[in-house]
């Protein structure tokens, strides 16, 4: 247990909180549990609270303690039932980088042994298997083998201009594969020279931060570039917003990044995918971490408005004000009633705009919001921008 998780300048920002409320208003935990002790502004008395009860000056002159096992053991199930959406930092009036100092706070109660025993299991399965979920990493590249017309090499190359890292929920989750398939669809139409990494790819590292488990990303990042690195690649492009925020603000920048919105951006802007027409109104939705996260908003948006017939309605809250669907922060594993809860309201607003699907750019968003829909039999698409693109290509 120690103050050493948090940077000076978080220590600092926390005697910058007005009270205001405001990222108690935009919570969509908050809201959707109906409980203030989710918020950012209880969590920031919380982190007050232990870092006084350390202090020994502050131990002598008032008397502070350290919460007891119970208190903590109450404070850190408030803490781990948050998606890490970013909307709290994203209104904080005296700018206090909130999302960095939930995942430094997490850190300090894993350190503190006052965690979610399911860390423990996120611990163990990328110990054991280099992914969150377990699997065998060799078949990391095995959902290639569903699509139809895959070349020999099963796009796993020595060498290529671009490396494509898909990211573990997208590798295993058969919902979730539908979007690596379209893509790399796309990518051979579009005549780019793209490889996987198959069993070379690890996972990014984002699961660990999430989960306060900071000391393990170190060998992950250091395998994934030197990966990267064999295979000469100019560029590394990424669906999953998660893997693409950790590259962007946790790995050095050795090779160009991309997300695969402004790849097929670019693409379409070239004329490289040839798109037929699309007969549907579509609304968007932001994933937190490339919205707020990496600030791409319009790359999605312009794609879609240059599928020809498609008609595009915006969401009552988008861009960085978008709603989270829940399925951030490690939630769906931690509490799964609320994530769908969160789910439910995100499902709502869509519902709200008359589309006939709603369209993201993350697999992690698509399988949230899939489930939601099929367990509730709402009649709505959920595509990934890479799925609607494969809808409208001509091959
Ligand atoms: S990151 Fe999102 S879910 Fe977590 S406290 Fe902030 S607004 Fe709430
Ligand atoms: S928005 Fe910022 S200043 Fe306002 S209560 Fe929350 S943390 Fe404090």
């Amino acid at each position: 247990m120690s103050n050493q998780d948090y940077t000076v300048s978080q220590l600092m920002a926390l005697e910058a909180c007005t009270n205001c409320r405001s990222c108690v208003e935009v919570c969509p935990a908050v809201t959707a549990a109906l409980d203030a002790e989710l918020s950012g502004l209880y969590r920031i008395g919380g982190i007050k609270e232990i870092l006084r009860g350390r202090s020994g000056l502050f131990r002598k002159l008032f008397k502070k303690r350290l919460p007891d096992e119970q208190a903590l053991d109450r404070f850190s199930g408030t803490v781990f039932r948050c998606t890490l959406c970013g909307n709290c930092q994203e209104v904080c009036p005296v700018g206090i980088r909130l999302k960095e100092l939930w995942v430094s706070l997490r850190q300090d109660l894993v350190h503190s042994d006052a965690f979610p025993k399911k860390i423990e299991m996120i611990r163990d399965n990328l110990e054991a298997s280099h992914n969150v979920f377990d699997e065998d990493n060799e078949e990391r590249a095995d959902w290639v083998e569903d699509m139809r017309d895959a070349p020999d090499h099963g796009f796993v190359k020595d060498r290529a201009d671009v490396v494509y890292f898909t990211g573990c929920v997208a590798a295993y989750f058969p919902l979730a594969q539908k979007i690596p398939i379209a893509l790399a669809e796309i990518l051979e139409t579009a005549g780019v020279d793209f490889t996987l990494m198959g069993e070379d790819e690890w996972c990014c590292g984002f699961p660990m931060l999430g989960a306060g488990l900071k000391e393990m990303f170190g060998a992950f990042m250091e395998h994934n570039l030197a990966a990267v690195k064999q295979r000469g690649a100019g560029r590394v492009i990424f669906a999953c917003p998660s893997c693409f925020q950790m590259w962007r603000e946790h790995y050095p920048r050795e090779a160009p990044i991309v997300h695969a919105s402004q790849f097929l951006m670019d693409l379409v802007r070239k004329g490289r995918v040839p798109l037929k027409d699309l007969s549907m109104t579509v609304t968007y939705h932001d994933p937190c971490d490339l919205g707020r996260g990496a600030r791409v908003f319009d790359a999605p948006r312009e794609v879609i408005r240059a599928i020809p017939g498609v008609k595009f309605v915006e969401l009552p809250q988008n861009r960085e004000n978008c709603q989270c669907c829940g399925g951030g922060g490690n939630l769906e594993m931690i509490d799964a009633g609320l994530s769908a809860e969160i789910a439910r309201r995100k499902i709502d607003q869509v519902l709200s705009t008359g589309a006939d699907a709603v369209i993201t750019s993350c697999q992690q968003c698509v399988r949230t919001m899939t489930t939601f829909v099929k367990r509730n039999k709402v009649p709505l698409d959920v595509l990934d921008i890479t799925q609607l693109v494969r809808k409208a290509l001509y091959r």
